[in-house]
Order: structure tokens, then C-alpha cells, then sequence
């Protein structure tokens, strides 16, 4: 299962954080295919769709998808160069398909900083040089080894040899992978590197409880925001402190505990969606009389492969799926209405999934 990573320097509210994923608590019970470790946090997709859809249908049971959050603890200046947990951390982060980088916006005297102030960029860019080196150094390895064939012609290493050329210029300009373009070709060389720096990347800005219900008065924000558009990466504004408050309320007691508050979603609820579009996944929806469900699937999949997440017995003797997107049964109201007007299609096994897509496949055992 793909899982998104949370890095960040030591005091910036990492482990807050992830005890209020962890706190949010899904029933592993729902998602076997969910890894058991204490690293690893399964949380609930919130999904207003899910809620929608249940009204309509009435099942007896309403199952929400989930995914996965390692917390990867222990990066501290000079990672690359083994100090902390050095390398092991580097391992850690080359495991996860996606990060979401904490740093600390909030002042509080009584927690130490690292480097004795807040300082997000310079923190931001503190954790990204050791990614930098870590990569710069696996580049350079296989530039050693691929320099070799490509002298000889060797088409394969040639071309390899010019992406990493490419990187590695990059790199020691101080610029991740992924803020560079390639052909699809190149893409699938790069993708068999396994940078650091090609991951995909999110800053969740830390604040204090006082500032989030308006953290434009918060200048370390506004930073981190100017920082990140600058790569193309998105921003969510959380407080870890109160995300572990809420995330043990449900319904209408956390409804009102935002609105107290003063903020419409919950920074916790905003991460969880960004992480998991960050990672390329996607929902869609069975909606029976027994259940409703959401399921994730990675975006570009086909329906044989969308209905083998449910079980290997549907993808194998894959017929048609019937297909009604979410808004099309949203407006019709109910099933028989949006096949009344046309709305369901009978989708065949090149058709490519679509978020949203409320799903019924036929199969033959
Ligand atoms: P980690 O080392 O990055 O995992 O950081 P922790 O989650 O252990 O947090 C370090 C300290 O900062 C703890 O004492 C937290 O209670 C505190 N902390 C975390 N988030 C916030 C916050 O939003 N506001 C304030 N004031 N303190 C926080």
C-alpha cells in the first residue's frame, strides 16, 4: 500500500501530529491490507460523498477507505553524513511514496529549536540538502558504473547516463529531482533511481492553537506558502496540539468544536485529502443495500484492476462494471432514476476508473 511519510526536524510537532492520526483511529479490522507497525498510522479518508450516498441508499453499513502514514523520526543536520539516525532515516524515507514535511510556525519558548530559532525555511532547506547529498551521493555511484557502458555504445546506458548527468547537475545547484522535466522515457529511468528528492512533496506549517482559525497573521506561514509555490507544493496550516483534541470527536461534537474555533475543516481532515491526492489515489464507490464503501484505488487504473482491489475473483472474471458517477446519482436521486435517464454506463476492461465513480461489477466465478 502506498503510504506518505512525515519528516521533519526534531520539536517541530512530528510525533503530535501523528498521535492525532493514530488517534483518529480506524478500525484495522475494516483494512487488513493496512501494515501493523507502530510507525504506521491509518487513517480514515474523509469523504462528504461517503455520508451523501448513504442518505440515499440507506445500507446497513458505511465503510470509508483509508490509507497509510509512516512517521519517520529522527533527521537531524548532517542525516547524510550519518549523524542521528543517519542512514536509517534515509532508508526509512526512500520506503514511502509521497512526504509531508512538518515545520514549526509556532513560537513557545519553552520548546527548544534545534538550531535556537524558528526559522521555517532555513529548516525546510536544512532536511532537504540532507535528501540533496543522500542523492547526489546514490547519483554519483551509478554514474561511476554507467559511464562505463555508455562509452561503449551501449544505448541503455546512454541514455541513463544523460539523466544522470542531468540530476546531478541539479542537485549540487541545490534543487530537488522532481522540480525537473522528462520525456516518459527518461521518467522511467528516473523512477528506477529511487531519489529522495523525486518524491512528491507537502508542507503541513505547524501553528499555534491562537493562530489557526487565522494564521495569515502568522509571518512564518507566509513564508512556508511563498516557499512552496515557488516549487509547486502545497501548504496546509494545522495545530498539532488541538489536531489530537479533535480527532477524538466525531459528528456533531467535532462540527461544533471548529466552528468554536473558528476553522471550517480541521487541519488533520485538510492533510489526510492533500497526502492522498499527493500519492495519486483516488476513490471510487460500491453502494449496495448491505453496504456502502468507499474504495482507494491509484489514478490511471482500469476497471479489471479496480475491481480486483476488492477481491483477485472480480479482476480475474472481469465481465462489464456498471458505472454511474457520483454526481450523475447525486442528481437523479436514486439508482433507478439515473438508469431512467441514461446515466449508467455498462463500462468494459479498458475503461480507466474515475474518481467518484459509483461502481457495481459483474463478474463470473
Ligand atoms: P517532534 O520532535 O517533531 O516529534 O515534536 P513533538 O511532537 O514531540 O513536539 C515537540 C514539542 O512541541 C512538544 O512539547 C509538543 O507538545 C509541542 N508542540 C507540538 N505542536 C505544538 C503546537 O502546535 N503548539 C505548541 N505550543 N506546542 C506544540
Amino acid at each position: 500500500a502506498l503510504t506518505a511519510g512525515i519528516v521533519g526536524l526534531p520539536n517541530v510537532g512530528k510525533s503530535t501530529l501523528f498521535n492525532a492520526i493514530t488517534q483518529a483511529g480506524a478500525e484495522s479490522a475494516n483494512y487488513p491490507f493496512c501494515t501493523i507497525d507502530p510507525n504506521v498510522g491509518i487513517v480514515e479518508v474523509p469523504d462528504s460523498r461517503l455520508n451523501k450516498l448513504t442518505e440515499l441508499v440507506k445500507p446497513k453499513k458505511t465503510i470509508p477507505t483509508a490509507f497509510e502514514f509512516t512517521d519517520i523520526a529522527g533527521i537531524v543536520k548532517g542525516a547524510s553524513k550519518g549523524e542521528g539516525l543517519g542512514n536509517q532515516f534515509l532508508s526509512h524515507i526512500r520506503q514511502v511514496d509521497a512526504i509531508v514535511h512538518v515545520v514549526r510556525c509556532f513560537d513557545d519558548e519553552n520548546i527548544t529549536h534545534v538550531s535556537g530559532k524558528v526559522d521555517p525555511i532555513d529548516d525546510i532547506e536544512t532536511i532537504n540538502l540532507e535528501l540533496i547529498f543522500a542523492d547526489l551521493d546514490s547519483v554519483n555511484k551509478r554514474l561511476q558504473r554507467v559511464e562505463k557502458l555508455a562509452r561503449q555504445k551501449d544505448k541503455e546506458a546512454v541514455a541513463e547516463q544523460e539523466v544522470l548527468s542531468k540530476v546531478k547537475d541539479a542537485l549540487e545547484n541545490e534543487q530537488p529531482a522532481r522540480a525537473l522535466e522528462f520525456t516518459d522515457e527518461q521518467q522511467r529511468i528516473v523512477k528506477g533511481l529511487h531519489l529522495l528528492t523525486s518524491k512528491p512533496v507537502l508542507y503541513a506549517a505547524n501553528v499555534s492553537e491562537e493562530e489557526v482559525a487565522d494564521p495569515s497573521a502568522n509571518e512564518n506561514v507566509a513564508k512556508v506558502q511563498e516557499f512552496a509555490s515557488n516549487e509547486g507544493a502545497q501548504v496546509i496550516v494545522v495545530c498539532a496540539k488541538i489536531e489530537s483534541e479533535i480527532a477524538e470527536l466525531e459528528g456533531e461534537e467535532k462540527e461544533m468544536f471548529l466552528e468554536e474555533l473558528g476553522i471550517p475543516e480541521s487541519g488533520l481532515d485538510q492533510l489526510i485529502k492533500a497526502s492522498y491526492s499527493l500519492l495519486g489515489l483516488a476513490t471510487y464507490f460500491t453502494a449496495g443495500e448491505q453496504e456502502v464503501r468507499a474504495w482507494t484505488f491509484p489514478t490511471g487504473i482500469k476497471a479489471p484492476q479496480a475491481a480486483g482491489i476488492i477481491h483477485s475473483d472480480f479482476e480475474k472474471g472481469f465481465i462489464r462494471a456498471e458505472t454511474v458517477s457520483y454526481d450523475d446519482l447525486v442528481d437523479g436521486g436514486s439508482m433507478s432514476v439515473a438508469k431512467e435517464r441514461g446515466k449508467v454506463r455498462l463500462e468494459g476492461k479498458d475503461y480507466l476508473v474515475k474518481d467518484g465513480d459509483v461502481m457495481h461489477f459483474r463478474f463470473n466465478v
